[in-house]
């Protein structure tokens, strides 16, 4: 990498020109990085607005889930068996389900290699169990913060290997130029927070021939989440360069404490805790749940399920399935405006026509359960007690005391199914730009729990090899770069300088801003859905954007990230909102992990209002057939098409035919 200094309209800022820039230090990012450069591209480094942040080192779950090829004893499964099943969850192409089947075992045991402890047995198999959506037991688990532990053997390695580390950089937007026609990234533009002077503001200027986009999720874009503080993603950097985005309508949520965000689910929920609602102070205690079920044994075996089929799914309303349970807690916090809590201290009580709890009311598969874990008995803390103690610790640590204290939850958002689209070496349509982990939409409509990591290592580990073998260039010498960034880079300055002179006065519009947009995608775009609501948001989302871009204003330099992450903010969240539109404007129906509200439906449950009524998209809906792929065209004009879902592919690899292609380096095109 080479240091340089640019002079833009008399303002010097810092130069970088090298190979590669990841950005981004989650578990993606880090993995990238840790390939490019065993594969021999050492000219890379890393710019994070925050190491240590993000999603895969601060969140995880009752059982935190890697999906991957299963491995062991006389399990039967192969690379397309496993690629069918990530196809089925449907809106996923079979070329990139194959890549992340085929790919997984390789993966996974560069993650067992960097000392991740995924636990084995005395013969060295890497036993696994079932997650959701998963046939086979492909599922393995190094505890409550696998991902963590992915993270501090990752980030151990980089540092083992020198990998330079820029911290404290907030990339504000990525830089491209032309080429046959042909869109390509040729860098990007950082704020280093740590060097805010007042005549750059902080700009650093990167020359890299490849950029590889490790952003996460865009978390901060919703009100009622369960992703960290830390994780706010960065989708519109490449949205706005005009990369295509796909499966946007499909996000996860669930249950989810708010005060400590963690996932509710596993033992959680298998203890079977009292649900209970208050008013906006605590006060008026309310038993919810009992008005909706029609005797205890189906509310309690309806919370027990909640433990593994923890994200809202539509299908699992009816007949008083265990997202009733999600709706309901929707109902009390979001529309009746009421605080949810959970109190392990008690079962649930009698209330309404429901008598007390008792253990021979459960459904089977509930009381089975218990019996064979030992806690056929007492409370909720007593059993949680008896099957997870880490799981009471974890809370302990955490500040909540779950032997006295009431958690307080919500439906939030989870996880990003779709997002960025990426080829079979996860690069976009903007050539040289490969978004890789949880920004890149990979997955369909269901995905099999765990596959995230699993997509997250496997497709920063394609890009980190296509970039080795095809892209090796060494960055244009910085006229050459200046010709093509300089303006790109004078627009960005002059909006900064314009947000700063002169400085905000008290109640400007920055953290508005992103209550609005948080508070839209929320009520708007996550798990319920109304088609004749969605019109007015993105009207909303859109002239929100207009305003940020002509009158965002902050009250010194230090707020210049934040005002940029806005705008990236705004516009994904305007975007998704588009896709989420079309969606419902084409017919599409309740799928995945949302609810559309349809008059000519069903109720979920009796007791609900009309204005539940919904239905579930048929088997051959035209929405289940294609995927929606959207992108800002180069007026900024939103595309939308609807393309084919590509099938796995079956090809029949005959060995000496795939050894001459490989011998010639014609593999990895
Ligand atoms: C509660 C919870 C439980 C989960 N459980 C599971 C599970 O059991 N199994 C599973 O497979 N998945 C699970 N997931 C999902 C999984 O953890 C994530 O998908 C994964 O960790 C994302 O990794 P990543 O590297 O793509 O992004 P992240 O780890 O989120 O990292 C993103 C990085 O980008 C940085 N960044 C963002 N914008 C910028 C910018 N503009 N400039 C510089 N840096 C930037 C951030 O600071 C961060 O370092 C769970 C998620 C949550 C929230």
């Amino acid at each position: 990498m080479k240091k340089g200094i640019i002079e833009i309209s008399g303002v010097r800022f810092p130069l970088y020109s090298l190979n590669t820039l990841i950005i981004g230090s989650g578990a993606a990012a880090l993995n990238a990085a840790v390939n490019l450069f065993e594969y021999g591209q050492k000219d890379v480094a890393i710019a994070t607005e925050n190491w240590g942040g993000g999603t895969s080192n601060n969140a995880g779950s009752d059982k935190q889930t890697y999906y991957k090829l299963s491995l062991s004893g006389g399990v039967t499964d192969s690379p397309l068996e496993m690629a069918r099943d990530l196809f089925s969850g449907g809106c996923m192409h079979g070329d990139i389900a194959l890549c992340e089947a085929q790919n997984s075992a390789q993966a996974f045991f560069h993650l067992v290699s960097l000392g991740v402890p995924f636990p084995h047995d005395r013969f060295g198999a890497y036993v696994g169990y079932k997650t959701d959506h998963d046939p086979r037991g492909r599922a393995t688990s190094a505890g409550p913060l696998t991902s963590r532990m992915m993270f501090e053997c990752l980030a151990k390695d980089i540092k083992k290997k020198g990998i330079q580390v820029f911290d404290g950089h907030d990339i504000i937007a990525l830089l491209t130029d032309k080429r046959n026609g042909g869109k390509y990234v040729i860098g990007a533009l950082a704020i280093d927070k740590d060097n805010l002077d007042p005549e750059s503001l902080g700009f650093v200027v990167f020359n890299a021939v490849n950029v590889i986009l490790g952003t996460g999720g865009p978390a901060g874009m919703y009100k009622s989440s369960v992703y960290p503080e830390s994780q706010l993603g960065s989708s519109g950097l490449a949205f706005e360069i005009g990369a295509f985005g796909n499966n946007l309508t499909e996000s996860q949520y669930g249950l989810a404490s708010i005060k400590f965000r963690w996932n509710l689910s596993g033992t959680y929920q298998q203890v079977i805790p009292r649900y209970v609602s208050t008013d906006k102070d605590g006060q008026d205690e309310q038993e919810f749940l009992n008005h909706y079920f029609p005797d205890m044994g189906k509310l309690a075996t309806a919370v027990f399920l909640k433990g593994y089929q923890w994200p809202f799914d539509p299908r699992k309303v009816r007949d008083y399935g265990s997202s009733l349970i999600d709706i309901l807690v929707y109902q009390e916090t979001v529309m009746k405006g009421r605080r949810v809590f959970l109190d392990f201290t008690r079962n649930p009580p009698s209330g309404g026509i429901l008598e007390d709890f008792s253990f021979d009311m459960l459904d089977k598969e509930a009381s089975v359960y218990l019996e064979k874990s030992g806690a056929l008995f007492g409370t909720p803390i007593e059993r949680l007690k008896k099957m997870n103690q880490p799981a009471i610790d974890l809370y302990m640590n955490n500040g909540i005391n779950l032997a006295e204290d009431y958690l307080e939850i919500g439906v939030c958002a989870q996880h990003n199914n779709g997002g960025l689209k990426g080829n079979i070496w996860w690069e976009s349509n903007i050539k040289h730009l490969f978004p890789a982990g949880e920004v890149n939409g990979t997955h369909g409509v269901y995905r099999p729990g765990g596959s995230a990591l699993n997509s997250g290592q496997v497709g920063s580990m394609r890009a980190a090899l296509y970039i080795s073998k095809r892209y090796t260039e060494t960055p244009p010498e910085p006229e050459r770069f200046l010709a093509a960034a300089q303006d790109q880079v004078k627009d960005k300055f002059e909006q900064a300088r314009q947000m700063i002179k002169p400085p905000a006065g008290e109640n400007h519009i920055l953290h508005k801003a992103r209550e609005d947009i948080q508070e839209r995608m929320s009520s708007s775009g996550a798990h319920i859905r109304h088609p004749e609501k969605i019109k007015e948001a993105i009207k909303e989302a859109w002239s929100l954007y207009s305003r940020l871009k002509k009158e965002s204003k902050v009250a010194s330099s230090e707020e210049l990230p934040d005002a940029f992450k806005n705008l990236d903010l705004c516009l994904t969240h305007a975007l998704y909102l588009e896709a989420i539109g079309e969606y419902l404007e084409k017919g599409g129906k309740s799928r995945g992990s949302y609810l559309v509200v349809d008059s000519n439906g069903d109720k979920p449950c009796e007791a609900l209002g009309d204005e539940w009524k919904f239905s579930l998209n048929q088997e051959d809906a035209p929405v289940n057939q294609k995927i929606l792929e959207i992108h800002l065209d180069e007026k900024s004009v939103v595309k939308k098409q609807w393309v084919d879902v590509k099938p796995v592919p079956q090809d029949e690899a005959w060995f000496e035919n795939i050894w001459n292609e490989y011998m010639q380096e014609k593999i990895v095109k």
